[in-house]
């Protein structure tokens, strides 16, 4: 249900990053709806599990409730109300902070994943899981620099911007990125948002399709996270909400 934060290329000062960034926020998404391409994967899921279904996919233009969005879909959308979120690998908290990306003031969290977390041996150096609409006070005991096992409970699914009028979800985005120099501003929601001039976007699907390359390409199979598999070889991410055994 967010925004897409436009990436800018080359050496542009920050000043004028910013200057760009302001008229690009007043002036509309135009510009930013391009840049998200649907990716063509779809998720799979396992058929001796229950798990919560994504509700919304990467690039989509129909939110949870099935209205359409004002601005192309940045991540997916899963889970049910009280559902737990749990950690797709192995990470460091990046940022913590209170969010508002139009529906009211909540919580949001940042991991970094490094590409050495997720068994990678090539690719960007960074990867960035940003988890939104969380409860803030469940969150705020996570400290930047704090180590975030794969399949830890981050926060429980909730509504966005903790408003009832709004169904329950949890909205997850991931990046990709060559550094992790992050730099802050104020949204147009008075809130803050972050800035890395090398993050792209990316379907998180296509980081569960690492470990099992789906055999057409698209039928992306979601893995749960089990507690008592060895992941020390595992590539990629597991699901973020924690599945049930049938
Ligand atoms: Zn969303």
């Amino acid at each position: 249900m967010l925004f897409f934060r436009r990436r800018l290329v080359g050496a542009i000062a920050l000043s004028l990053c910013l200057f760009a960034m302001t008229t690009i926020s007043n002036s509309g998404n135009e510009g930013e709806a391009s840049a998200i391409e649907p990716s063509g994967l779809r998720p799979v899921y396992p058929a001796e599990y229950d798990c919560s279904p994504i509700t919304s996919e990467y690039a989509s233009w129909i939110d949870v409730d099935g209205t359409r969005r004002d601005e192309i879909h940045s991540g997916v959308d899963a889970g049910r109300l009280g559902e737990w979120v749990i950690a797709p690998g192995p990470g460091t908290v990046r940022a913590v902070w209170r969010a508002n990306w139009k529906w009211g003031s909540e919580g949001a969290l940042m991991i970094r994943h490094d590409r050495q977390d997720l068994n990678l041996s090539n690719g960007p150096q960074f990867y960035y899981s940003e988890f939104d609409h969380l409860d803030f006070n469940e969150i705020k005991h996570f400290k930047p620099g704090d180590r975030i096992e794969r399949g830890q409970r981050l926060a429980r699914v909730t509504r966005p911007g903790e408003n009832e009028s709004y169904l329950p979800e949890v909205h997850w985005e991931v990046w990709k990125a060559d550094h992790d120099k992050l730099t802050w501003r104020e949204n147009r929601y008075g809130a803050p948002d972050w800035w890395n001039d090398s993050a792209e976007l990316v379907d998180p699907l296509s980081m569960l399709a690492l470990q099992n390359p789906p055999a057409d390409g698209k039928s992306v199979l979601i893995t749960p996270f089990d507690p008592g598999s060895d992941y020390s070889g595992f590539r990629g991410f597991t699901y973020i909400i924690a599945c049930k055994r049938k």
